[in-house]
């Protein structure tokens, strides 16, 4: 049987179907709407679903089930979305689960798209070989999970939220309001904030004009790697800092749990790559209690695919066997 992954993002849908053996047979992406609300948005994902399983020849009677990767906060039981705000108008709690099975016929299986995206990493991407990682996800934030044995460790439910480890004592702003978090200088959003007030210091910069260019309201991944590519001095010390604090970051948290790898990922750690995770090992390796031992420090392997592919491996864990999901099919 095949299973379906949707990675919902407040910029694109991203779904995938996968065999058994976590290969993608069939994918589709397409802009999350920005003025539809909720129910456009789940529209849209059903949408992308049907789009992907035909990409792929197959139908709904061929998934076992559908995972879901969203940000914000999940609550698994109940099937619901808070909390999402990169996500367009989506106030409070939404159920997100029900209308989903409601208009695929299958079950679903909803978690933290950071999470999934770092599992994915570890079971099918760059930690294959380990079985104790650490996933540094840098997008618009900075998020991030912690694999031992295998397994993503929780917590109380909160784990790995290395984001907001402190690198600076009363340093920067971090978006989530407290001040030195990780977010607050390895973060895209937190980032384009401190730009911004270089160049109302009267500081020069590519940053915006490339922005403009590319037709994008915001400093997306591709703005800051043209910036790089054209020497723009303050995206590279920006870029610097922002490296200096993940070395920081991960030597921390490397000190703390003795893991195999550090997996740098997320929309800006996967477009800069492997330079970007050697330059964060070189930062790290003078905080290691143990330097001879460090860590591999490798980019994501899985790129834009790992939160979709993540999501979709959710669904063995939780679906009844056939003929015992008291779902209807509507269609194929
Ligand atoms: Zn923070």
């Amino acid at each position: 049987m095949l299973r379906a992954g949707v990675d919902l993002g407040g910029t694109k849908i991203q779904s995938v179907i996968v065999d058994p053996e976590g290969e993608v047979l069939g994918q589709d992406r397409i802009p999350t709407p920005q003025d539809q609300g909720s129910a456009g948005v789940i529209a849209a994902m059903v949408a992308s679903v049907r789009s992907a399983l035909a990409s792929a020849n197959a139908s709904l009677d061929d998934v076992l089930g559908v995972g879901v990767g969203a940000p914000g906060q999940i609550d698994h039981d109940d099937g619901t979305v808070s909390h999402a705000g990169n996500l367009p108008d989506w106030l409070g709690t939404v159920p997100v689960a029900g209308p989903l099975r409601e208009a695929l016929g299958v079950p679903i299986e909803l978690a933290n798209d950071v999470q999934v995206g770092v599992m994915a990493e570890s079971q099918l991407g760059a930690g294959r070989p380990y079985s104790s990682m650490l996933g540094i996800f840098c997008g618009t934030g900075v998020g991030g999970g912690i694999v031992i044995n295998d397994a993503l460790w929780l917590g109380r439910g909160a784990a790995g939220e290395v984001g907001h480890m402190v690198v600076m004592p009363d340093g920067a702003l971090c978006p989530c309001g407290r001040r030195g978090c990780l977010e607050a200088y390895a973060g895209r959003a937190a980032m384009e904030v401190e730009a911004r007030r270089r160049v109302d210091h009267g500081k020069h910069t590519k940053l915006f004009t490339i922005m403009q260019k590319k037709g994008r309201s915001r400093v997306s991944s591709g703005v800051w790697a043209k910036a790089l590519a054209k020497n723009d001095h303050m995206a590279t010390e920006l870029i610097d800092r922002a490296v200096w604090a993940l070395g920081l970051a991960s030597a921390s948290a490397v000190n703390l749990l003795d893991v195999e790898a550090v997996v740098i990922g997320g929309g800006l750690g996967c477009r800069l790559g492997t330079p970007f995770a050697d330059r964060i090992r070189a930062a790290m390796i003078p905080h290691l209690i143990l330097p001879e031992k460090a860590p591999q420090v490798l980019s994501a392997a899985l790129g834009d695919l790992g939160g979709a592919m993540g999501a979709a491996l959710r669904v063995q864990h939780t679906v009844p066997p056939p003929g015992n999901i008291g779902v209807v099919h509507e269609e194929d």
